[in-house]
């Protein structure tokens, strides 16, 4: 019989101990300056470098985890410190996410370490899906690849949008329609070597939140790669696309595949920054008075302080299981993955807006991290597929009907 336990075991609490330390000594002291800065923190990068969380081996080593809950760990306990620093550590975790979620473990071999780059020569990578009119609608791309037989190699053209590490990344993976007829079906992921003529960036956009993180337009001009940077190979692509022409079941998309692997991710990011809220706004509930007493002791107060960390909990648990379901091959048949992103990024939203009102005025202001902390959750309910998005992914799986 199998054992089950809610307690991390020694292995996972150590782990977790050494990124909240690096967290709270090195990411939140930071968090202000570089929100102001509007900039990507290269010092935090290089320090997270040095220690080894910015890394390929330990990245590979909490993405491939058996039990599935310590990318969200990692990812909890690093927003905790901030969410916008955070994602210029993790941005590479999508792209890294693209190559694992379709690529084959040679490519995974080839271009994981090459996402990270080494202490002293740090590289970055990005994945890059949306375009200026095809956000939710991944299915109807307008970056084209084209293949040209005479030189093995493949030619992509289109405009990017929002991407983080956009333009500044090394190792850029990029979804594009190979069959526009055949809408996501006909689409696959393909790697830019650092390097490549034809991609640029284009306008760096400026931002309510997390802007830690570099977010731009990527634009690209004629790129050739090489056939092998073809994810998954052409062989399997020209089945997928016979399949599709046929008619046939499909097995998954490319851009779907990595979203469903790095959701739980994200929502547990979601967690940390609520979870900061919360506690930054017990401590404060407890030290502020008005007319005579603390203001937690007021049933209004502390009502909300026990929401705040119910739905921080459920949060937790609900991306834990969507991790650990991904890791042990379950089928989400009730969209779990998009559950936890779904809850973990309103309660976010939620959590920071009860936690400036805890704190009034002192709330609303620059000299507390919380009117920040609210800025930062907003993204988390509007990329890696926005709320709408995620309960369409829920309703259409609990109900079997195509919802729309
Ligand atoms: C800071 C930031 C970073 C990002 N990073 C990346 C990245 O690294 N890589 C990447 O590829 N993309 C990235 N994105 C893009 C992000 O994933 C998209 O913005 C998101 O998917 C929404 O797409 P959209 O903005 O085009 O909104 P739209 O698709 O235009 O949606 C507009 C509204 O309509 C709703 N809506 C749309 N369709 C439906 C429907 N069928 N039913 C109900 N409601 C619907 C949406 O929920 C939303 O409320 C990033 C975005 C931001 C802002």
């Amino acid at each position: 019989m199998a054992e089950f336990s809610m307690e991390l075991n020694e292995d996972q609490q150590q782990l977790q101990k050494w990124v909240h330390d690096f967290s709270e000594n090195v990411i939140r002291p930071a968090a202000s300056e570089w929100d102001e800065r509007e900039e990507t923190p290269w010092p935090v990068i290089e320090e997270a470098a040095k220690v080894g969380i910015y890394s390929f081996d330990f990245v590979a080593q909490a993405f491939f985890d058996p039990a599935g809950i310590l990318m969200p760990i990692v990812n909890e306990e690093l927003a905790w410190g901030d969410a916008g620093i955070t994602l210029s550590l993790l941005g590479t975790t999508l792209g890294l996410a693209g190559i694992a979620a379709n690529g084959t473990p040679e490519q995974m071999l080839e271009w994981g370490p090459q996402c990270f780059g080494t202490p002293d020569k740090i590289q970055l990578a990005a994945f890059a899906v949306s375009e200026p009119d095809a956000g939710s609608d991944v299915s109807s791309l307008r970056t084209r690849a084209v293949y040209d037989e005479a030189t093995d190699e493949w030619v992509l053209n289109g405009t990017k949008t929002w991407i983080t590490n956009g333009g500044i990344a090394d190792i850029h993976v990029v979804v594009a329609s190979v069959e526009p007829e055949l809408k996501s079906r006909g689409q696959a992921s393909f790697v830019v070597p650092p390097g490549t003529k034809g991609l640029s960036q284009g306008q760096k956009f400026k931002k309510m939140g997390i802007r830690a993180s570099h977010t731009a337009e990527v634009v690209l001009d004629d790129v050739r790669v090489p056939g092998r940077c073809l994810l998954g190979g052409k062989e399997k692509l020209d089945e997928k696309i016979a399949r599709a022409r046929e008619g046939k079941k499909s097995t998954s998309q490319a851009a779907m595949r990595t979203f469903e692997a790095s959701r739980p991710s994200v929502g547990a990011q979601a967690v940390g920054i609520a979870r900061a809220a919360y506690e930054y706004a017990l401590d404060y509930a407890k030290e502020r008075s008005a007319f005579g007493r603390k203001i937690i002791e007021n049933q209004g107060i502390a009502f909300k302080l026990a929401d705040m960390k119910t739905r921080v909990d459920a949060s937790r648990l609900l991306v834990w299981r969507a991790g650990w379901m991904g890791a042990n091959g379950k089928e989400f048949t009730a969209g779990e993955g998009s559950m936890s992103k779904l809850y973990a990024g309103e309660t976010a939203v939620w959590v920071t807006e009860e936690a400036i009102q805890i704190m009034g005025g002192y709330g609303y202001i620059r000299e507390h991290p919380v009117e920040r902390w609210h800025r930062d959750s907003k993204i988390y309910t509007i990329f890696e597929g926005t709320s709408e998005i995620q309960r369409l992914i829920i309703a259409r799986a609990i109900s079997g009907l195509h919802i729309v």
